[in-house]
């Protein structure tokens, strides 16, 4: 409520984002029993039976979380898609239903919309969801992407943020920090065009790292993978935010400290040569570079065999009791807490 006699006011960027959900949310009572899990996972978990039905929604924003002049249409609809799907990936689910909300300007011809859907309509074919529904309105400015996903999992099979338990393995899969890379090497050219639109881009070479900024892929292959090993996670998240947040949310979510082994963290050579030319540490970019989609997930110790014979899944640290906190040893052998600076787009902005 708006108390007109209070001079209070609180700006959002006192809360950040993960804050301002919190005081959004707090104190909410679920009434219905249907409801097994509501704020503060990858998805919504919802009583269905022997299934269990996951849901989790995304918004994208032109000029906040897409730019536009380097982004083309068709890749933006695939990543809409993507990154929904990826949060029903994270609770061990199988997306099965999509609907799109869009707010569009009359600056845009029917045919970048037709853009926009056909990579929207790729990302259903790839990841065998349907396109079910959505809403359309014109917006004053600019571009507005919702979408809503759904999926489901068998009720045993849900995994969660907050169920790792002390010495659990930390894994991740794939490659970290190249989302961010490419994002870094697009902004760099855009403002090279502005000054002189002569200039062709100099993207040569870094075809890799823009792939996974402009096309990410939801790791419904790794569940896959560790179905066929016999493993099931402990807890799970995607990373959209960059290692760093992510690994807190487990740890903290699941009441636990953390180590993680800056040696072990997977980082591709040609994000680590951009990282380099833009002089970030590449271990900084994988802890706090964002939109890789990876899956992090906890395991069993006695799952490391298992889990070690997977390809492409690194073990990169281990749970810990909570007064141990959460720590990133480096290569040198030194202890750095582990902080999330992960994007935030309410700091990051006026
Ligand atoms: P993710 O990064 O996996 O998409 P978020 O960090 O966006 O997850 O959201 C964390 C949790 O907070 C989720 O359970 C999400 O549904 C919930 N959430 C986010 N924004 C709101 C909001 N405005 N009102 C209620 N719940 C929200
Ligand atoms: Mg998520």
């Amino acid at each position: 409520m708006i108390d007109s006699d209070s001079p209070k006011r609180t700006e959002l960027s006192e809360l950040g984002e993960f804050g301002l959900i919190d005081h959004l949310t707090e104190g909410i009572k679920l009434v219905n029993e249907s409801t097994l899990k509501g704020v503060g996972d990858d998805a919504a978990v919802i009583d269905n039976g022997d299934f269990a039905t996951l849901v989790s929604k995304d918004l994208l924003i032109e000029g906040v979380h897409f730019d536009l002049t380097y982004t083309p249409l068709r890749h933006l609809g695939y990543k809409a898609a993507v990154v929904n799907i990826s949060d029903i990936v994270a609770m061990n689910g199988k997306a099965e239903q999509l609907l799109i909300g869009i707010s569009v300007s009359n600056r845009f011809p029917v045919e970048a919309l037709d853009e926009l859907y056909a990579g929207l309509r790729l990302a259903c074919e790839k990841y065998k969801v349907d396109l079910v529904g959505g809403d359309t309105t014109s917006s004053v400015s600019g571009l507005f992407i919702s979408a809503t996903v759904i999926g489901r999992a068998k009720k045993e099979d849900v995994v969660y943020r907050n169920t790792a338990r002390e010495n659990d393995l930390i894994c991740v899969s794939g490659d970290l920090g190249g989302a961010y890379m490419g994002l870094l090497l697009l902004e760099r050219e855009k403002q090279v065009f502005k000054a002189n639109p002569e200039m062709q881009p100099d993207l040569e070479g870094n075809d890799y790292v823009l792939e996974r900024q402009l096309k990410p892929e939801a790791r419904a292959d790794v569940l896959e993978k560790l179905r066929e090993a016999g493993v099931k996670p402990t807890a799970m998240i995607d990373i959209s935010d960059g290692l760093a947040s992510e690994v807190l949310h487990i740890a903290k979510d699941s009441g636990l400290g953390c180590r993680i082994y800056e040696n072990k963290i997977p980082v591709d050579v040609v994000t680590a040569d951009v990282a380099t030319e833009f002089q970030i540490d590449p271990t900084t970019a994988a802890m706090n570079g964002g939109e890789d989609y990876e899956l992090l997930f906890t395991v069993d110790v006695n799952d490391f065999d298992k889990v070690k014979a997977i390809q492409g899944i690194h073990i990169i640290g281990h749970m810990l009791e909570k007064a141990e906190g959460e720590y990133l040893i480096s290569n040198g052998g030194s202890l750095y807490p582990i902080e999330a600076q992960g994007f935030n787009h309410m700091r990051e902005q006026d």
